[in-house]
């Protein structure tokens, strides 16, 4: 028998005394409720069990690190409460209208654990922000701009609402022609994996085409449970994608990000999106530099299954959306041909087809040199 997720999460710790592995340093303790004073803790009774010692890599990313209040008392102003600016691009509260044809749509604001590094860390955890009219606002905005094809539903974690609630949304959003593509942002499968029932899957099944946009940092998060949970939601027929943050001291390693990308393709997940970490106040400790995630996909590229090998990106501070970013493949481009370069480093030569009334680009008696020039 299964523990109910409901259970699961109302053990959650959310206050430093209840820390595992700490209670024995009192000074460090006070320097971290400082910091929950300001931004919550969340670690559910199932995520919390996974944490096998202080600093492990599911630790770094659900307690707290007196690290976050720097960027609070800090002189530049580089970091923001709300970096990507989705405040400013809510036509109605709590849905963010960024791109021609979809949306992203705030379902509530609670989470099964909370991230440290969360870019919404403004909102998350705090009561009162996003509310039934909020959300019946939300899915009357879709109704009214028919331009909206796919709508991500977010928050917060929208697998959190009871599943009522959930039949009830998607019920409402395909009452609408005009929305094609319905997705759950969730990090719901990868750390409360007790909450993907029969009885949700049997819901979710109604609707689609639904598509799951999961979050995943590390493969340790990869249990037993949660394999089993996916297991459930690729069988209901939900294609299953997956995004990651790339963490300091938790994934800048090309070989974690490689175990990680296996593991999630074995599990019937396709890597989606690796981001760059969002400027976000009180998560600068997490940031690398934009060389190691270059680093990392250049060592993913052509070196594993490429369905495993996600987009890198940023996306864009002040809210220019996201940017897909490519180690340098292309070493020289002009009208007669483009050198690249492979996963090896070998660089190899791609003449132009001839133009019609320009200069030939290669001439038509002799074979174009396709071939390795390093
Ligand atoms: C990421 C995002 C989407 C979805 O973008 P895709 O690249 O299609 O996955 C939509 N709206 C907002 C505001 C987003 O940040």
């Amino acid at each position: 028998m299964m523990e109910s997720w409901q259970k699961l999460l109302s053990n959650s710790v959310v206050k430093v005394e209840d820390l595992p592995f700490v209670q024995n340093d009192p000074s460090y303790l006070r320097k971290l409720k400082r910091v929950s004073e300001s931004y919550p803790i969340r670690i559910n009774d199932y995520f919390l069990r996974q944490i096998k010692s202080a600093n492990d890599p599911l630790w770094k990313q659900v307690v707290p690190s007196p690290e976050e209040l720097d960027d609070f008392f800090s002189e530049e102003e580089l970091l923001v409460s709300d970096p990507l600016n989705e405040e400013g691009d809510m036509p109605v509260p709590e849905l963010v209208h960024r791109y021609p044809d979809r949306v992203l749509l705030m379902v509530n604001n609670h989470c099964p654990i909370i991230c440290r590094f969360c870019t919404r860390k403004r909102k998350i955890g705090f009561p009162g922000i996003v509310t039934r009219e909020t959300l019946r606002g939300g899915i009357d905005y879709i109704r009214r701009h028919t331009e909206v094809r796919d709508v991500v539903l977010s928050g917060g974690d929208p697998l959190l609402v009871p599943d009522k609630e959930i039949d009830r949304i998607l019920s409402d959003l395909r009452s609408i022609p005009h929305l094609e593509i319905i997705r759950f942002g969730t990090r719901v499968p990868g750390t409360l994996p007790q909450r993907i029932t029969e009885e949700l899957c049997a819901i979710l099944k109604n609707y689609h085409p639904i598509y799951f946009n999961m979050h995943f940092n590390h493969p340790s998060e990869l249990t037993p449970e949660v394999e089993t949970a996916l297991r459930m939601l690729a069988d209901a027929g939900i294609p299953l994608g997956s995004q990651t943050v790339l963490l300091k001291g938790v994934n800048d390693d090309s070989k974690i990000m490689r175990e990680l990308m296996l593991k999630l393709l074995k599990n019937r997940v396709k890597p989606y999106y690796i981001y760059q970490a969002d400027m976000t106040e009180g998560t600068n400790h997490f940031r690398t530099t934009v060389e190691k995630g270059l680093e990392i996909i250049a060592d993913l590229m052509g070196h594993i299954s490429g369905m495993a090998v996600p987009y890198y990106v940023i996306d864009a501070p002040g809210g220019g959306g996201k940017v897909r970013l490519l180690p340098d493949t292309v070493i020289e481009r002009n009208e007669n041909e483009v050198v690249i370069k492979n996963f090896e480093g070998k660089l190899f030569r791609y003449p132009q087809p001839a133009r019609k009334n320009g200069h030939p680009a290669s001439p038509k008696n002799k074979t174009p040199d396709l071939c390795q020039i390093s």
